[in-house]
């Protein structure tokens, strides 16, 4: 997937910051790293399945290839191994459409690839033991599966891989396979791992950079390019989310928004590039208001910021919205053109509601704006409430 262009994407975003560092190592940072293994799981989740049913039929025809061409008096040890892996696969295959093991389905693929690949090894050691020369491909076989089909990301699948081989060494040493025979056997098997895994790396390598240019697309669409914070777009769209869940939890409902104060005056006398990095501090400082999962704060435009804030009392809202006030004005940004203070300062207008109503959010928009008009009229660097306790 080609990147998007980056001029776009605020500076701050955690994809962008993963795209600079770099990720030769498969290795995201552990936040992104949690998101990158979860959006891997469901990208795997069909090819998982369909691998391991491939791998049942796999299994049972060569049980049945097992069960015509090996002699009686070990065939049963031989199908007794294959058909001890079948359990694990169908548990697999069941828990797959479990949305509760999603999370778990890159450890049960790979308790399979390896518990299959062992499984492989032992069969061939029941034939050396009895003097059968079964062929030992099966194991390059195994090699593909784990590397190419399964859906393992590639530390789990070299592990698998490379276990399995030594299995098969220590197979092959133990029942005193002829040197020469050994040699090649062994440097095929070895070539086939290599292969496989820098397949494997490059695989995963190229499915990492989709999801950071997903990312980084999600957040050209959703985030403000400025200040990092969601845009007017994506306020509506989660700020209704927000809403809906409070309605259904009948829990109160703050809206807020938030004005720079002469800002006009500060962009003409500093100029826009400080007049940007002002917003950006100022951003910031919300930002840190903002922080529990329902919480909503976007860059509404210009100099106006937006929030809903979900489940606080009226005393609480207030609280926090001083505590906004005075955060700002302790940022200290010197503002010599402000007729309310000498740093740059915020008006705040709360809509305050006890029990929200369906499909009322930009009415408490509404609201909010005319408390902020009111907050305007009252001299600026000030909060005003509008309460509908209904
Ligand atoms: P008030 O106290 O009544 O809110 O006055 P104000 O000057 O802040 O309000 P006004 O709406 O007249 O001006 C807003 C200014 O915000 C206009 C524009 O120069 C500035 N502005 C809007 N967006 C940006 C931006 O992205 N970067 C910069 N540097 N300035 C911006
Ligand atoms: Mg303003
Ligand atoms: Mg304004």
């Amino acid at each position: 997937m080609p990147l998007p262009s980056l001029e776009w994407v605020n500076q701050d975003s955690a994809y962008l910051r993963q795209l600079r560092a770099g990720f030769a190592w498969l290795r995201f940072t552990p936040q992104l790293e949690l998101e990158f293994r979860g959006y891997h799981a469901v990208a795997n989740l069909y090819r998982m399945r369909g691998a391991v049913m491939v791998s049942c039929v796999m299994w049972l025809l060569f049980s049945l290839l097992d069960y015509v061409s090996m002699p009686a008096e070990f065939r049963q040890q031989s199908l007794a191994l294959r058909l001890l892996i079948m359990p694990l696969l169908l548990g697999t295959w069941w828990a797959s459409f479990r949305p509760q093991w999603l999370e778990r389905m890159q450890l049960l693929a790979g308790i399979c690839a390896l518990a299959s690949g062992l499984a492989v090894a032992g069969v061939i050691w029941i034939a050396r033991a009895h003097t059968f020369a079964l062929p030992y491909e099966g194991i390059i076989l195994m090699t593909v599966f784990f590397y190419f089909l399964i859906g393992l990301r590639f530390r789990t699948a070299v592990f698998c891989g490379w276990l399995t081989f030594c299995a098969y060494l220590a197979v092959e040493l133990n029942t005193g396979l002829a040197a020469n025979v050994l040699i090649y056997n062994a440097f095929f098997l070895g070539a086939a791992n290599l292969i496989g895994s820098f397949g494997c790396y490059f695989l995963e390598h190229s499915a990492r950079e989709t999801f950071i240019a997903q990312g980084l697309l999600e957040d050209i669409a959703e985030r403000d390019f400025l200040t990092g914070l969601l845009n007017r777009r994506a306020f509506s769209e989660q700020a209704n989310r927000s809403w809906r869940q409070a309605v259904r939890a009948q829990q109160p409902v703050a809206v807020l928004m938030l004005d720079v104060d002469f800002f006009k005056a500060y962009n003409d006398h500093y100029g826009h590039a400080a007049g940007d990095l002002a917003l950006q501090a100022v951003a910031r400082a919300l930002g840190a208001h903002a922080q529990r999962p329902l919480d909503v704060l976007a860059r509404y435009g210009g100099e106006e910021f937006v929030g809903l804030w979900l489940d606080v009392s009226q005393e609480a809202i207030l609280a926090l919205a001083e505590a906004i006030r005075a955060d700002v004005q302790a940022l200290a940004l010197s503002h010599q053109h402000s007729a309310v203070a000498d740093v740059v300062t915020l008006s705040i207008g709360i809509a305050y509601l006890l029990a929200p109503q369906p499909g009322a959010l930009e009415e408490a928009q509404r609201l909010a704006d005319g408390a902020l008009y009111q907050a305007k009229e009252q001299g600026r660097n000030c909060v005003e409430l509008r309460a509908l306790t209904l």
